[in-house]
């Protein structure tokens, strides 16, 4: 439909979409009301559920093209670009929106560079101006803000998680569900193995509400324990700093930063991190930030809404305590 706002669904590949789709759809629904038009979702799976389904026409999604093929599974950039392409050149949709995650990063840029559309990758505000959509993002590590628009439709952008208003889900909503006919083309990489790591049980990094983040400061892989301890009274996800990421303490999909994952959580508490710069860029639009380092002049400090100059080895441990103190009450 044309004024039709895209949402590429972003799923736990169980056939769920994520957190995040509530913040995405909610945004399209937005923008897309204000010019007479609809939220729609696009969705590549090899398992769609009707629970799925169900969740995407309950947070807005008027329709939805559901691509449900053994060929979307796993994940390749160039077996989902065509799909999508191939789609978007015969809907001609407004915009086509998608979240700041691994794959959705890789997605879109490949999709902008095969439809000659314009990107504005990691939004953390959209906003409609005499009928064109303005982007804001931040650039420089985050130093500076920058305001974009589009030369022609579609309008391409990613969502920096945890920023935009979710959607509302409104009970018994439902989604017009669209099975278009168009082949996945043969691929040209082959899954050799697939290795799922151990869940934390602990939330998803970038999803999470409140993060807690380990630098060099911890002294070694065992110590962030005391981090996990910590995350799992206040339901947190753990980070970590590049430095800790590069001593082998912390897979890198721990990692925060510019190099690593950009998160934008309601709480970030940093342990024994003396925020550089490329750590700020991926954590600097958290809501409310604290640090705890034994430096009074960290560099962290300086961003920081509440800092603690104290040994994070003692610090954690009380604040542990304290919370877990608080919240079983
Ligand atoms: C191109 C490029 C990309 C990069 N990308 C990233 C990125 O994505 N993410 C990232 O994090 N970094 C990145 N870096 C690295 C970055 O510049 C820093 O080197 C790194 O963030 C430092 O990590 P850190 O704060 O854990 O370590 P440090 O800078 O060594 O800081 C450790 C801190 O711990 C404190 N401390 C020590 N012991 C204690 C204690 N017992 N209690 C309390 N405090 C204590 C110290 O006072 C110090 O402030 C990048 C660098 C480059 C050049």
């Amino acid at each position: 439909m044309a004024g039709a706002f895209w949402c590429i669904v972003e799923d736990d590949r169980q056939g769920n979409p994520k957190k995040v789709m509530a913040e995405v759809l909610g945004e399209a629904a937005r923008l897309a009301g204000q010019m007479g038009g609809q939220a729609e979702a696009v969705w590549l799976t090899d398992k769609a559920t009707p629970e799925g389904l169900k969740t995407l026409g309950e947070l807005g999604a008027k329709r939805v093209w559901l691509f449900e093929s053994a060929a979307f599974s796993p994940y390749r950039g160039e077996v989902w670009t065509p799909v999508l392409a191939e789609l978007a050149g015969k809907e001609a949709p407004q915009a086509i929106l998608g979240a700041v995650t691994t794959r959705q990063r890789e997605l879109m840029a490949r999709l902008a560079a095969r439809l000659g559309a314009g990107l504005s990758a990691d939004c953390t505000g959209l906003a409609l101006e005499d009928g064109k959509l303005v982007a804001t993002r931040p650039v420089y590590s985050g130093k500076l803000i920058s305001k974009m628009t589009w030369a022609k439709a579609p309008w391409l952008a990613t969502l920096r998680p945890n920023v935009f208003r979710p959607a509302e889900p409104q009970a018994g909503a439902t989604s017009q569900v669209e099975r278009p006919q168009i082949a996945a083309p043969a691929e040209n990489m082959k899954l050799v193995e697939r290795r799922e790591e151990a869940s934390t049980g602990l939330p998803e990094l970038a999803e999470a509400e409140i993060v807690v983040s380990g630098g060099r400061g911890l002294k070694g892989p065992e110590n962030f324990v005391i981090l996990e301890a910590l995350a799992k009274v206040i339901g947190g996800a753990v980070g970590a700093s590049r430095a800790a990421v590069d001593a082998g303490w912390r897979p890198h999909r721990f990692q925060i930063g510019q190099t690593g994952r950009t998160i934008s959580p309601k709480l970030y508490l940093g342990f024994g991190i003396s925020g550089a710069i490329q750590h700020l860029a991926g954590m600097r639009t958290s809501k409310v930030i604290c640090a705890v380092n034994k430096d009074p002049e960290a560099p962290i400090f300086k961003i920081a809404d509440y800092g603690i100059v104290g040994d994070l080895f003692e610090v954690a441990p009380l604040l542990t305590a304290e919370f877990k103190k608080l919240l079983e009450k």
